[in-house]
């Protein structure tokens, strides 16, 4: 029997709209389901006091892919923001990622690379094997002055273990260089999209059927009859009723106050790296943009959590145990006719917003 729709995609996410988007312009009938009552998943922002607010997180779009980024310039003009955060510590700051300007403040005789370099492979001597967990791996990176100021706290409080019993590769993603260059990340492409995510997304499934409040799993049977083909956005165990055990995630709660005063702390992002307070990072939303002449500021304080039934799932923990219950998992994927599992949380992978768009985007052209 022809079914009403050739793809019910479970999820508006980057995934989901992508999908959707390229779905749609080669003339599939398609039906977006999404059980918030918002689209864009977590990049969605919401308008408050002419502030676009990053609702679940700061979101900084940056990327290499050139097709990623003509493919989202052509809905929205992204603006020239530079993630360029800053790390507190007790009354010290400095600047992120780790580069000279970090490098002279942590040590008061470093004006060149090679002063730099001096103290950095001095430190580094400590750890005379390949970095076996995420300490070692920093001070082989940075050294120990550096590890202990705006790594170790840090990282402990974002995974509430010690760094000792994390992995490496956690750290591997932060730039670290000789030269005064302030940007977190080495990207050719970065930005943020003027008028706020939302409005991309928008943009993105302008003429595409959607349903918000609506769970997958509270009518599966109903929702894969309508469909040729399912593509699931949401978490891996979840789709199998969490039949192999469940999966760990890390979760986030976040504190947002609206002040009375323009600028808060002069920054989008700071980072506070020590034990003395519980959050990780304030973000002032403003500072995103360029454009604000909101007399008001509105700040995020971000606190790490575990995860707990209700919450909702943010991180993926990508350790051995882990990974080996969602490769376990992927095997009965691979066996479910007719649906695609993509995304962050149905692929169980850290993905950047680009990662998600590229493989979405290479999906469709797989099809
Ligand atoms: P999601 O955005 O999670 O979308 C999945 C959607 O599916 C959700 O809307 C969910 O409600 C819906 N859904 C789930 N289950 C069901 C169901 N049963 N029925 C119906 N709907 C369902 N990336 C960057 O590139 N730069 C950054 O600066 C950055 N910062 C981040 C900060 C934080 C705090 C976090 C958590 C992530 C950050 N990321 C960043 C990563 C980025 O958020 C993801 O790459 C991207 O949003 C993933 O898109 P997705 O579609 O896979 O998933
Ligand atoms: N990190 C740190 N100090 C900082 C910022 C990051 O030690 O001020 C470490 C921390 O271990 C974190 C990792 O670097 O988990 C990756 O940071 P990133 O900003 O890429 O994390 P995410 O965007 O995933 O929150």
């Amino acid at each position: 029997m022809e079914k009403k729709y050739d793809y019910l995609i479970v999820g508006s996410g980057l995934f989901g709209s992508t999908i959707a988007n390229r779905l749609k312009r080669e003339g599939k009938k398609v039906l977006v389901i999404e059980k918030r009552n918002h689209i864009g998943g977590n990049v969605y922002t919401e308008n408050v006091e002419g502030i676009n607010v990053h609702k679940y997180g700061a979101h900084i779009f940056h990327t290499d892919y050139k097709d990623v980024w003509d493919y989202v310039n052509s809905f929205v003009e992204f603006n020239r923001y530079t993630n360029s955060p800053i790390a507190r510590i007790g009354n010290e700051v400095y600047n992120m990622p780790f580069n000279m300007n970090t490098f002279s403040k942590i040590w008061n005789d470093v004006f060149t690379p090679e002063d730099a370099l001096r103290h950095i492979n001095e430190e580094k001597k400590e750890i005379d094997h390949e970095p076996t967990n995420l300490e070692e791996q920093a001070i082989s990176l940075v050294g120990r002055s550096i590890y202990e100021k705006l790594i170790k706290g840090y990282t402990e409080k974002q995974w509430n273990r010690p760094c000792t019993e994390l992995p490496a590769f956690i750290i591997k993603r932060l730039p670290v260089r000789l030269t005064y260059d302030n940007n977190y990340f080495n990207d050719r492409y970065q930005g943020i999209p003027m008028g706020g995510y939302t409005k991309l997304v928008e943009k993105m499934l302008e003429g595409i059927e959607v349903k918000l409040n609506t769970d997958f799993f509270d009518n599966v049977e109903e929702y894969k009859n309508m469909a040729t083909t399912i593509v699931y956005t949401g978490p891996l165990d979840e789709y199998f009723n969490y039949s192999l055990g469940k999966l760990e995630y890390r979760s986030l709660k976040f504190d947002t106050k609206i002040l009375d005063e323009q600028n808060y702390q002069g920054n989008a992002v700071v980072n506070y790296t020590g034990h003395e307070v519980d959050y990780t990072r304030v973000i002032e939303h403003k500072h995103f943009e360029f454009d604000s002449t909101s007399p008001k500021t509105v700040v995020t304080f971000e606190y790490p959590s575990d995860y707990v039934e209700g919450m909702e799932k943010y991180y993926t923990v990508n350790d051995d145990k882990n990974n080996a219950l969602a490769d376990q998992y992927r095997d009965l994927a691979s066996k479910e006719e007719n649906v695609i599992f993509g995304g962050r949380l149905a692929e169980y992978k850290y993905y950047d917003m680009d990662d998600v768009i590229k493989a979405a985007l290479d999906k469709v052209n797989s099809l």
